[in-house]
């Protein structure tokens, strides 16, 4: 049987509305919840300037469904492996309140569920055929109940961002994050680069230098991390964008199918809203790249993404860029190959 996904459609205004429209429809999904259950809420606050994220006010209306049936709801992200304010729980919790993300706001409790530093990390043992075993905060390897709340974005490697990315990055350690990015080994253009500099500033990882007026990269210290990619404005900065960025949603989808399949009960949502061209990690106030569509929920992973990326492409791939990204593509057939859910969906708009 296909998978349903529940889809109430809305613009800027009604949000409120939608997600209540959602939430209904799909309290039977929620129902799974009960007295006495914790359950994780996932989401990201993004970085500084990002301004796309989920708002904390629509996080609440789930938090006081989840309260009203007795769990114990808590809202949970996980430290970046990138420079800014989300590298380590101080910084990242400072930041979340900022935004709003308080629990006088949320209605519940807010943490960073792999540490001050990003080093719970434990691992899991799978047997995928690029990954052997996942690492993840103690947190995520005992929670049982889950629900997945997501901003739609684009993505400068896999091109579509959404749950899938949410669970696989999100609710990985910094260590599987590192993990996951470890096939793009970017290099630098000698003809295009302009010896800004801006790429060694801001590597995370100290492993871009300048000798003899050319700019490059040590591949042994780089993780992957693509920070370089985004910071570079003279498009110096190349990887094999088909393949490694294959690569890079086949770990991604390994690594969603092994969290996953530690948890018991799980819904995903996402909202399809404010969608730029690069995920909340770096999009800061970037216009939007399409109409909002709306809010979407399943109890699929896959089938909760696809319908989502179906709708916002309906007339043009905004998510290609070009040709030059397809692994979005590849991801969802790779991801239904190794079991991860079903992308054939059968979608219920109210
Ligand atoms: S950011 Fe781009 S142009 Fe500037 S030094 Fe790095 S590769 Fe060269
Ligand atoms: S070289 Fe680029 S991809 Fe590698 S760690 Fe540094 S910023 Fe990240």
């Amino acid at each position: 049987m296909k998978p349903e996904v529940y889809f109430s459609r809305v613009g800027k205004s009604g949000r409120e509305q939608g997600l209540s429209a959602v939430l209904d429809s799909a309290a039977g999904l929620l129902s799974r919840f009960g007295e006495g259950s914790f359950v994780g809420i996932k989401v990201t606050v993004g970085d500084e300037k990002s301004t796309g994220y989920i708002k904390a006010g629509l996080v609440r209306l789930v938090v006081e469904r989840l309260r009203e049936q007795g769990a114990k709801p808590f809202v949970f992200d996980t430290n970046v492996i990138y420079k800014g304010r989300r590298q380590n729980a101080v910084d990242h919790l400072d930041l979340a309140y900022r935004k709003g993300f308080t629990p006088d706001k949320l209605g519940c409790p807010y943490i960073i569920a792999d540490g001050v530093f990003g080093t719970d990390s434990h691992a899991v043992k799978v047997n995928f055929k690029n990954i052997r075993e996942i690492k993840i905060p103690s947190t995520v390897k005992v929670l049982e109940d889950l629900v997945v709340l997501t901003h739609i974005t684009g993505h400068l490697m896999s091109g579509f961002a959404g749950s899938l990315k949410n669970v696989a990055m999100g609710m990985a350690s910094r260590a599987g994050k590192q993990i996951q990015h470890s096939s793009l080994k970017p290099t630098i253009s000698t003809k295009k680069c302009a010896l800004c500099g801006l790429c060694m500033e801001i590597c995370p990882a100290s492993a871009i230098s300048e000798a003899s007026g050319k700019v490059f990269i040590n591949s042994g210290r780089c993780i992957g991390c693509c920070e370089c990619i985004s910071a570079c404005k003279f498009d110096a900065v190349n990887i094999n964008w088909k393949e490694d960025a294959n690569i890079f949603v086949e770990r991604m989808a390994e690594y969603a199918c092994g969290i996953l399949s530690q948890i018991r009960r799980k819904i995903f949502l996402n909202f399809a809203m404010d969608i730029t061209q690069e995920c909340d990690c770096i999009s800061g106030d970037d216009p939007g790249i399409t109409e909002d569509a709306g809010i979407f929920a399943s109890e699929d992973i896959l089938a909760v993404d696809k319908a989502c990326f179906d709708m916002l492409t309906r007339s043009k791939d905004i998510f290609s860029r070009g040709g030059r990204i397809t692994a979005h593509l590849h991801q969802f057939g790779y991801a239904r190959e190794i079991g991860l859910g079903n992308p054939d969906y059968r979608l219920i708009e109210l």
